[in-house]
């Protein structure tokens, strides 16, 4: 097939024991920790989580450096785990989810241009420039599901310098992977090589210049970035 210029080359993310895993969507799950939902002025009771997107172009390799984005005074990172689909479809059964469609797990951050967010919030706007610019979303290689075995809880938490910043565990998610697959499949069809950043728990705040991120989640990969 000839194209009018070459196509954009397909991202990837390296895979433990596996060919490297071609990223074909980055969906996220806003509010999904109920502490999160409250410092961001949410109800964790009322409020559902919801999703929004990031295009694949948005990841960014571990030990990368991350360029200080433009049009923000209000940078922060917020550590996610991220579950990698092999498998897709439409209205699938959440006990169908942990065996048949993940592929692995990884640490992600889902970098955020916060006072962005805010203004998009206070005009009901929407959140695409505030979280889907370039290198908004750092990832690890994935863990296959063989190794890590399901995760449904373990300490997360994201260190900024070497201090601890927020300090969770995945099983206070309040979508579990299983019905977040599920639930999101009922909205879109999903397909193979799709990711899911599965929210982040308490303790937001921005990051500077020089700034060293390490972002872990018990028994992954640690995450390191540089903001450049
Ligand atoms: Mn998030």
């Amino acid at each position: 097939m000839n194209y009018a210029f070459p196509p954009a080359p397909v991202v990837t993310l390296d895979a433990m024991s596996s060919n490297p895993f071609p990223v074909r969507r980055i969906f996220c799950v806003g509010q999904n920790y109920p502490d999160h939902a409250r410092e961001m002025g949410a109800d964790p009771g009322a409020d559902e989580p919801f999703f929004f997107m990031k295009s694949a172009g948005a990841i960014l390799q571990n030990n990368a450096v991350l360029p200080y984005p433009p049009h923000t005074e209000d940078l922060q990172p917020e550590v996610e785990l991220v579950v990698a689909l092999h498998k897709g479809g439409r209205n699938i059964p959440a006990e169908r989810v942990d065996y048949d469609y993940v592929f692995g797990y990884a640490v992600g951050l889902d970098m955020t241009r916060r006072d962005l967010q805010r203004a998009a919030r206070a005009k009901g706007r929407p959140w695409d420039m505030a979280k889907a610019f370039d290198h908004s979303a750092p990832c690890t290689a994935i863990t296959p599901e063989f190794y890590a075995g399901n995760i449904s809880r373990g300490k997360i938490e994201l260190k900024v310098n070497g201090e601890i910043r927020q300090s969770g565990d995945v099983g206070d998610m309040i979508l579990k992977i299983p019905q977040m697959v599920s639930t999101l499949s009922n909205w879109v069809e999903l397909f193979p090589g799709d990711l899911i950043f599965t929210g982040t728990p308490a303790g937001v705040a921005p990051v500077v210049r020089g700034d060293v991120i390490e972002a872990t989640v018990a028994g992954l990969e640690p995450l390191i970035i540089t903001i450049g």
